[in-house]
């Protein structure tokens, strides 16, 4: 009499799939595209969402420009047009970040 073998069911671990997620952008390679700062004449040594990630830009290299810590640090969450206008001019906010 023969037993019917039942198929060994696979284990529910699955083969760690957990892999690193590729970076959406090369951070390497925007500071040297740029070769200095998006905004002014400073050195390339951040990188800067133009539309910041507080105000739903998305995280990819076509939103990120090199900036220099000034720039960056002055353009924070304002975007793009109210920091322009604000900067350096004293003027009040006009983006409300
Ligand atoms: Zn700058
Ligand atoms: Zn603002």
């Amino acid at each position: 009499m023969r037993r019917r073998r039942r198929p060994r069911a696979f284990p529910a671990v699955s083969r760690s799939a957990r892999r690193p997620r590729p970076a959406p952008y090369d951070r390497a390679e925007i500071l040297t595209r740029w070769s200095g700062c998006a905004y002014c004449d400073g050195p390339a040594e951040e990188l800067d969402h133009v539309v910041p990630l507080a105000r739903g830009g998305p995280d990819t290299s076509d939103n990120i420009v090199a900036a220099c810590r000034t720039c960056n640090a002055t353009k924070y969450t304002h975007d793009l047009a109210c920091w322009a206008l604000t900067e350096g001019s004293g003027a009040p906010c006009v983006c409300d970040s």
